[in-house]
């Protein structure tokens, strides 16, 4: 079965994107193919060849029905506002789903664009196959992501600081929609434009918002919920961005542009790993606010479709945006419950319950901060049966902290067991790992990716490799910066 491609963006005005046809690789070569994501996807492609999939996916013959094109957006990276647009990344159109869902289908590293700026429109293989392991992972752990349908060797050359191998990622995520999209039609200073685009993703992310008497204001509202979710989800499982820049948010709340991202091993909020981020402006703690001032940009550029009084839109926009710092808390005191299995922690009725609690979640980060405790290997730790006999957990401090949260959770077990099984993964992708299994499969070798790739698509289950995959990295394995 082909894509069923519908092209409901190109009804936008012209402003909005680019006609402009992907660059056709030399050689392209299959390196790795999703074929259950393909399956959900209802693409039936068991009868082609590997070297036709590549084809398809790589520039050199395009899907049929195929109408690509560029997106234009902005955005505030690292909190200056720049214009920009895909400059490496064609959007081949919006499948249609047998379950009537319509996703993008997008190639990223097929060549430049007119919103290349000075970039060659190229990617290499390594962070492709970076983004393609991260985001399935991520999507394991029932976090919002876009997904990898296939990465494509191109056969071509991408100069970086060494020359690298070409390839192309094959993305699909609910829409490209992206913040900056909003500020890019704000800059227009065409209201009309953003009128069209605000129906435009009321439509096709938000249809309730459509029955709203303050369509924009519920859209608004709406997005900043997702994002509360989104964020509260990294938090969970120590996923770092790194490049929280406001082309890089989504308006559907999935995560977007696996660049510099990485997973904290040990515990420390102010934890950065990308090497761009020199000031730690979107470290580990610090995301919840970004998200914040990230919604707040976005709000900005909804004023006039909010109200025609600014004074009376700015009033709405704020209170909506203000909002999140305690939709966040909430919702990150309920994550970390979770994590610890405190059933009933919001029990209105039972303040001392609630203030003990609070208590537990504060008192475990700091042992883990001053320890410099495994993030996730501590919460795996504490769900199973028995604590690991590791030194770490044989001091007073710990055991007094231990003894009061078994207490705490022993009138509620087994169900307090299974919230934390639910809540905390075995496994994720650690960085050390990450970069090894990157380097194998840049010199040929995919066997450590797809091994790790494999444990990551469970990552919630034992399986017979989950305990190879746990470790945090000896001292010399220690990743401590990551590259877009
Ligand atoms: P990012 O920091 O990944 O969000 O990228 C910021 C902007 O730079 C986006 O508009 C990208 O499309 C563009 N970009 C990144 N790498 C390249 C490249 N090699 N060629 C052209 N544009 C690029
Ligand atoms: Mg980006
Ligand atoms: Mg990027």
């Amino acid at each position: 079965m082909r894509f069923q491609f519908e092209h409901s963006y190109q009804q936008l005005p012209d402003c909005f994107f680019s006609r402009v046809a992907p660059l056709p690789a030399s050689q392209p070569l299959l390196v790795i193919f999703n074929h259950a994501l393909a399956n959900t996807l209802g693409l039936d492609w068991s009868a082609l060849s590997d070297e036709a999939i590549a084809t398809a996916l790589s520039g050199v013959t395009l899907p049929e029905n195929a109408d690509p094109i560029a997106q234009a957006y902005a955005g505030h990276q690292f909190g200056h506002f720049t214009q920009l647009g895909d400059g490496r990344a064609h959007l081949l159109g919006e499948h249609r789903t047998p379950q009537g869902e319509r996703l993008d289908i997008q190639l990223k590293g097929a060549g430049p664009t007119p919103y290349a700026r000075r970039g060659d429109g190229r990617a290499a293989l390594g962070p492709m196959l970076r983004e393609y392991l991260i985001s399935e992972a991520m999507h394991a752990l029932n976090i919002p992501t876009t997904r990898s349908l296939a990465v494509t060797a191109t056969g071509d050359p991408v100069y970086r600081e060494d020359v690298l191998a070409g390839a192309v990622l094959t993305r699909v995520a609910q829409s490209h929609l992206r913040f900056g999209t909003f500020q890019y039609t704000a800059s227009t200073g065409q209201p009309e434009f953003t009128q069209h685009l605000l129906n435009y993703a009321i439509n096709r992310h938000f249809p309730d918002c459509a029955n709203h008497d303050n369509p924009a204001l519920a859209f608004l509202q709406a997005v900043c919920d997702k994002h509360v979710t989104l964020v509260t989800d990294w938090l969970r499982v120590g996923f770092i961005h790194g490049v929280m820049n406001t082309d890089n948010m989504t308006i559907s709340g999935e995560t977007i542009d696996y660049g510099p991202c990485a997973f904290m091993d040990t515990y420390h909020p102010d934890t950065v790993f990308s090497s761009i981020d020199r000031q730690g402006r979107y470290a580990f703690a610090n995301q919840p606010t970004m998200a914040q001032w990230n919604c707040a940009r976005l709000a900005e550029t909804l004023l006039p479709l909010i109200d025609s009084d600014t004074d009376q839109a700015i009033k709405q926009a704020e209170a909506c945006v203000n909002g999140f710092s305690n939709q966040f808390t909430r919702a990150w005191r309920q994550m970390m419950a979770n994590k610890l299995g405190l059933i009933d922690s919001e029990a209105q009725d039972d303040s001392q319950n609630n203030s003990q609690d609070n208590s537990l979640i504060e008192d475990l980060l700091q042992w883990m901060q001053t320890n410099q405790a495994d993030y996730t290997n501590t919460f795996v730790a504490l769900t199973a049966e028995h604590l690991p006999d590791d030194s770490i957990y044989h001091t007073r401090e710990f055991q007094q902290w231990h003894s009061a949260w078994q207490t705490r959770i022993a009138p509620h077990l087994p169900a307090a067991k299974q919230t934390m099984k639910d809540n905390n993964p075995l496994v994720i992708p650690r960085n050390h790992q990450v970069a090894h299994a990157l380097s194998a499969a840049e010199s040929g070798d995919m066997a450590p990716f797809m091994a790790l790739l494999f444990v990551l698509q469970k990552p919630y289950q034992t399986t017979s490799d989950t305990k190879k995959y746990q470790s945090p990295p000896a001292a010399s394995e220690r990743v401590y910066q990551t590259f877009c």
